[in-house]
């Protein structure tokens, strides 16, 4: 057996987990052999709110809400009691033939939650995955499986928008449009549909968010009007595509998108997987989208994948949200027209536990309201920033703050991607106890919900560090 400890010399709990670590785990979404020279590996012992803390007492501001899934705070006593109870009640039960308290209570919950659009029937049946990726795979198949039972066997082809992103699973993959996670696998993947992003920060001079939303429905429309027949759902995440960059888009798309599903035929697909449970200032994204004509806004989709934040970080579970007719169109005498999809931990009580917990105190505390001075408090603190040579843009939707950082500080060069001017960033940040996890070379705030202003201001402070440290290569 190789000796670590001549690779690493121990000199902390830190250090011997560190080592520990790296002669047992392969880590996700990492070329291991950056570590640990290029890439530091944080062992961390506790949670502590927005904190986590190491072996050796270090803290560091987990301002990327530990993948975008925290919602209260490491550790939340609240919902540690509720998966503790649960535990020690039901631990899991298969779901097929058996139901539990947990899974029906939060089911009839989010029911009453998600948006609905007068005059349209209402989401109506939940059916639950345990990640994200099985949520999106649950929507697809369910879309493609309702079409076939009518008969409509053409309809076998999906939209999704540039930029966009539904997980690492094939069939995610195959509607997610990130080359760095795709490209390698594309000889494995369904072909979809691409429409382009209405994403604000690709809009022409003069053309604002709401121009750049109306000419992505334009080519939206045209590619319906082509292929219209073959389709049976269009995915995307509303509001914000969070894995190409946290872009953002002017909600009038998310008008416009069901237009055109509903003159089409078609489902369409929210995937609020990272933009739901508040993440960008209403419960979710879809809310957003404006009134037509007299109407109230907020659209309602005809599926909608929840996960992430569903537990308030605490467990894996996501929970494909249909309307009554879709449901429907599975009720047969044959088994083969049901939708057979399943996971061994499908709907785990803990998880629901957890799930009804983070719900609980999302309005007991009411945390959307807070999160409103919260949100403000970080355009002040962001805002400075913005003034700095390479950062292009500074874009916010509710808790999601992201800068854009290029060569001149303008749209149009990006940095030279060997520079890895992120990943400078990030270094930087982690050694100033500041857990900023950048996409290229784009960093975000994305804060567990329970930030405190001093919490704000030191993640205000080392970002404008880490980004001077990172720019200076430049
Ligand atoms: C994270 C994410 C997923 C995938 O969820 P996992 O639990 O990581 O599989 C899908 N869609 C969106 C929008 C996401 O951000």
């Amino acid at each position: 057996m190789q000796d670590i400890s001549r690779t690493f010399p121990i000199i902390s709990d830190s250090d011997r987990w560190r080592a520990r670590d790296l002669a047992v785990l392969w880590h996700p979404c990492t070329q291991m052999r950056e570590h640990p020279d290029l890439l530091p590996l944080v062992p961390v012992a506790r949670g502590d709110g927005a904190w986590l803390v190491g072996h050796d007492g270090r803290r560091w501001l987990d301002a990327v809400s530990s993948w975008w899934t925290n919602l209260h705070g490491h550790a939340e006593p609240r919902i540690a009691a509720a998966v503790a109870a649960q535990a020690r009640t039901l631990e899991q039960v298969i779901l097929a033939g058996f139901s539990h308290p947990p899974a029906v209570e939060l089911a009839e919950r989010l029911l009453a939650l998600v948006p609905r659009e007068p005059g349209r029937a209402p989401l109506a049946k939940v059916f639950y995955a345990d990640n994200g990726s099985a949520g999106v795979e649950v929507a697809l198949k369910m879309a493609f499986h309702w079409f076939r039972n009518r008969g409509e066997t053409r309809r076998t082809r999906f939209v999704a928008l540039e930029n966009g992103y539904h997980g690492e699973t094939l069939g995610a993959l195959a509607v997610g449009d990130i080359p760095l996670y795709r490209r390698v696998y594309a000889p494995l993947l369904a072909e979809a549909l691409f429409a382009p992003s209405p994403d604000a920060y690709l809009a022409e001079p003069g053309e604002g968010p709401a121009g750049r939303a109306e000419r992505a429905a334009g080519a939206l429309a045209e590619l319906l009007d082509r292929h219209g027949g073959e389709v049976c759902a269009l995915i995307l995440e509303p509001r914000v595509q969070c894995a190409g960059g946290m872009r953002m888009h002017d909600p009038l798309y998310l008008r416009r998108v069901r237009e055109l599903c509903d003159a089409h035929g078609i489902f369409l697909i929210a995937d609020e997987i990272a933009v739901g449970f508040g993440r960008t200032g209403t419960l979710f994204a879809c809310e957003q989208a404006p009134a037509a004509g007299d109407g109230p806004g907020g659209i309602q989709p005809d599926l909608m994948c929840v996960s992430k934040g569903l537990t308030g970080g605490f467990l894996p579970l996501a929970a494909v949200l249909a309307t009554q007719a879709i449901y429907d169109g599975f009720l047969d005498d044959s088994r083969e027209r049901a939708f057979l999809h399943s996971h061994s931990y499908t709907g785990n009580p803990l998880a629901c536990a957890a799930g009804l917990a983070s719900l609980e105190i999302l309005e007991q505390d009411r945390v959307l309201e807070r999160n409103r001075a919260t949100a403000a408090r970080m355009a002040e603190l962001a805002a400075p920033l913005a003034e700095l040579p390479h950062v292009a843009e500074v874009r916010q939707a509710g808790m999601i703050l992201a800068f854009e950082l290029t060569r001149n500080g303008d749209r149009r060069t990006p940095f030279e991607p060997a520079l890895r001017v992120g990943l400078r960033a990030y270094r930087a940040a982690i050694a100033r106890g500041v857990l900023l996890r950048p996409l290229g070379d784009v960093l975000y705030w994305m804060p567990p919900y329970c930030v405190d202003e001093a919490q704000l201001a030191l993640l205000a402070q080392v970002t404008r560090e880490a980004i001077e440290e990172a720019t200076a290569c430049a």
